[in-house]
């Protein structure tokens, strides 16, 4: 029998993410400075450690999904190994990567069973792309994400909507799901340290369904107790969009899941 972790806001935890890297090869605005210090290697949690306190949380805490970020998971030399090894466990497996390096690995993911993947991507533009990310490596993102849905995965991509950078992008993302079995989910631009968050740079929850509702009518989904996402379908289409609401509509009191750094700490917010 598992013991559920339950915290004092009554909230019971199911769903982990750990981040199994620091590092990441892009430097998003949003996201982290051009100059981050990151974690030495021997700080890095082992492949060993990570499944360890993986397997401890599924069968003895009840955690029944699992999510690897970072950092960039994929720039880790045994991410395909650890996913090898957290698949094998009775859980809800994903994995979040912004695909720039995705074609090296793509065949290893299929081949050892995952299923589902999350794609950060913010612009359809390979100018605005570099200007966000402070990269090049649009074109192989966007073939990375398209050979990915291709080959079965089910892939949900993330959008951070920021005002003035790419909310005029909004229905372009929408109209991706007219033909295509994709989840987009837009996510509202939130304050971390040092990446010149401001509220008028918020692209909020309700601008965005105006917005795509002055084109598109659409109809709400019904969303798992504790999803962040808010989902909608536009009828007749083959995918669905979602938005985050992080910002104008925090979902604190429902939130479910336990973080787990690179270097082993748990924290039970992202904002701690
Ligand atoms: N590198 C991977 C990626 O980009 O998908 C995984 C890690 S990244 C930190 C996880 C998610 O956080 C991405 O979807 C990214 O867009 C989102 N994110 C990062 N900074 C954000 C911010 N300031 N506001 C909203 N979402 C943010
Ligand atoms: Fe890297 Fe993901 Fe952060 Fe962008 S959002 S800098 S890809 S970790």
């Amino acid at each position: 029998m598992s013991i559920p972790l339950t915290d004092r806001h009554d909230r019971t935890h199911r769903s982990l993410r750990i981040s199994i890297v620091d590092k990441c090869d892009l430097r998003c605005t949003y996201c982290m400075p051009e100059d981050q210090h990151f974690l030495k290697r021997e700080e890095l949690m082992t492949r060993e450690e990570i499944v360890t306190i993986a397997r401890l949380f599924v069968e003895r805490y009840g955690i029944t999904k699992i999510r690897l970020t970072g950092g960039e998971p994929l720039v880790r030399p045994d991410a395909v190994d650890i996913v090898r090894d957290l698949v094998r466990l009775p859980v809800k497996l994903g994995l979040t990567t912004n695909a720039l390096t995705l074609h090296k690995h793509l065949d290893g993911l299929i081949d050892v069973g995952l299923r589902s993947l999350n794609v950060s991507l913010d612009t359809f533009d390979a100018e605005r792309f570099r200007k966000i990310t402070r990269r090049d490596g649009y074109d192989v993102v966007w073939a990375n994400i398209q050979e990915a849905h291709r080959r079965g995965l089910r892939v949900k991509l993330n959008m951070v909507v920021m005002r003035g950078v790419n909310d005029d992008e909004l229905l372009r993302f929408v109209e991706l799901t007219r033909d295509h079995d994709i989840h987009v989910r837009f996510i509202e631009f939130m304050p971390f340290a040092g990446n010149h968050w401001g509220r008028e740079r918020v692209y909020t929850y309700a601008e965005m369904l105006g917005h795509i509702g002055s084109v598109h009518s659409f109809e709400k989904l019904d969303d798992d107790p504790h999803s962040t996402a808010k989902a909608y379908r536009v009828p007749g289409w083959k995918g669905t969009f979602a938005v985050i609401s992080t910002v104008t509509e925090p979902f604190c009191g429902t939130c479910d899941r336990l973080r787990l750094t690179a270097e082993g700490r748990m924290r039970n917010c992202l904002f701690a």
